[in-house]
């Protein structure tokens, strides 16, 4: 479940059988019924073997803190009320977290021992893996697109100002290409050259830092703004500035769905 939509994915014999997206419902228990709902619809009926969720948030409550972007989470029991509505139990993660878990095991963090996920969507996210396993253990960095880029500066949706995901999430990236730019997305001329310079400089210094807490073997960057084409600058900037090689996600966007269903199993599926 992201800010904007939730992806539902049957995994069958370590192989996607089935997935459906819809938009995310603004209130609650509309996205409780949404996502219960999803899970009968892919799994065609027959009760599932597992059930992995991810959404943004800190485990296991998710949506205490840092979800800005689904504010609907908000202090609400996601985990036990999905439980009740599919009668069994699930695995409920960080959004971004599953990102990194399935980058690692079956795409760009392959071979790593240390994977180091950063996921530019809606909101922003961080996740650590550690030979195959989410880190718990990375305190602040779970926090990450709520850490502060610029002191008093653009408002956030967790209530603070001058967040990562106040200048990185995907809703931040619109305004102030409408502020600099104020044409489409795409368009050509001097402004939009210099938006893209601002972002990828920004984009660079943050993951740089990021990387310097965390100390990975790899950094993986993904979700929807990455998928759009923006970062590559960025990313080959960050690349320079914090000397760990940065790859783009190879997952696309089925990287978190794809993370939550091997949360979900005791053992991850087959590439
Ligand atoms: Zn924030």
């Amino acid at each position: 479940m992201g800010g904007t939509k939730i992806l539902a994915l049957a995994v069958n014999g370590g192989r996607v059988s089935s997935r459906r997206r819809i938009p995310t419902p603004p209130a609650y228990q509309e996205a409780v019924r949404a996502i219960s709902g999803l899970v009968s619809e892919v799994s065609g009926g027959d009760p599932p073997g597992s059930v992995g969720v991810c959404a943004p948030g800190t485990p296991p409550g998710l949506g205490s803190t840092g979800a800005g972007n689904a504010r609907c989470l908000d202090g609400m029991p996601l985990g036990p009320d999905l439980e009740a509505a599919l009668g069994m139990p699930i695995t409920l993660e960080n959004d971004a977290d599953c990102f990194t878990l399935a980058e690692s095991l079956l795409g760009a963090g392959r071979g790593f021992g240390l994977v180091l996920g950063a996921v530019f969507g809606t909101g922003v996210g961080s996740g650590l893996v550690r030979e195959g396993r989410i880190s718990r253990d990375k305190g602040a960095a779970h926090e990450w697109g709520h850490s502060v880029m610029q002191p008093g500066g653009a408002r956030c949706g967790c209530g603070g100002r001058g967040c990562v995901e106040a200048y990185l999430g995907g809703a931040s990236l619109a305004v102030s290409w409408r502020q600099m730019v104020g044409g489409r997305m795409g368009a050509p001329g001097g402004a939009g050259d210099a938006w893209r310079a601002r972002v990828a400089a920004d984009l660079a210094t943050c993951l740089a830092g990021l990387a310097r807490d965390a100390r990975p073997d790899v950094l993986v960057v993904g979700g929807g703004v990455a998928d759009a084409g923006l970062l590559d600058a960025g990313m080959s900037y960050a690349r320079r500035l914090c000397g760990v090689p940065v790859a783009r996600g190879a997952l696309g966007a089925d990287a978190g769905a794809l993370g939550a269903c091997i949360s979900g199993t005791a053992a991850p599926p087959p590439a």
